[in-house]
């Protein structure tokens, strides 16, 4: 286990420490196998357990990895006040209710404080957080309260477009759904202006 990592949802305020590191999946997934029938040493599918538990690694990776740690700022030298905005950061996340993919873009703007965070920041903030079990809610509040926080931003916007493979390809199988999540923070709270300003920065913006 990872001491370091810690998650604060939304109203619970309980941090979860989480790390994949010391993963060990193969033997519950040989059992998952048997149990459908399969045989786990046939050859197509003898070497799915270490591959399920590479790739789960890979889906989860955010766990291990730290905002604080990866990101230096930069001071605002121009003392920049309006919307920065980074769209189409395309991300994949895997639902916490269904263990299964959820993918699609995410689109922020922010109001820099004293500080300035570069294009490569905003898309790891996306990254870190999207690798982990998540809800949608709780991935936009997350990146969201890391550049407040963190970044020390005055205000941050976030728009999340997602397909969620729990509702497409299961459920109620609507295979066109998309769910949308749009939150304000900080300066763009209550203020409809800002807000307006931000949708219109991201009106042309890639379809999921
Ligand atoms: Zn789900």
């Amino acid at each position: 286990m990872n001491s370091n990592k810690t998650i604060v949802k939304p109203n619970t305020k309980l941090p979860i420490k989480v790390s994949t590191k010391n993963l060990d999946l193969q033997f519950a997934v040989r059992a998952f196998l048997k149990q459908i029938g399969e045989d786990p040493n046939r050859d197509g599918i003898k070497d799915t357990p270490k591959r399920f538990e590479e790739a789960i690694k890979c889906l989860l990776s955010g766990y291990d990895r730290s905002f604080e740690k990866e990101n230096r700022l930069f001071e605002n030298i121009s003392n920049y006040q309006d919307i920065i905005t980074l769209k189409n950061i395309d991300f994949f996340s895997m639902c916490e209710h269904h263990l299964l993919p959820f993918f699609g873009y995410a689109h922020i703007g922010y109001i820099p404080g004293e500080k300035v965070l570069g294009i490569s920041k905003l898309a790891r903030a996306v990254d870190i957080y999207a690798r982990r079990l998540q809800d949608q809610e709780t991935l936009g509040f997350q990146i969201a309260e890391t550049l407040m926080n963190y970044g020390k931003a005055k205000g941050v916007a976030i728009l999340i477009e997602a397909r969620h493979f729990c509702n497409i390809a299961r459920g109620t199988e609507k295979k066109t759904s998309i769910m949308s999540t749009c939150a304000y923070y900080g300066t763009f709270k209550g203020n409809s202006q800002l807000q307006q300003s931000f949708i219109e920065l991201i009106k042309h913006r890639e379809k999921i």
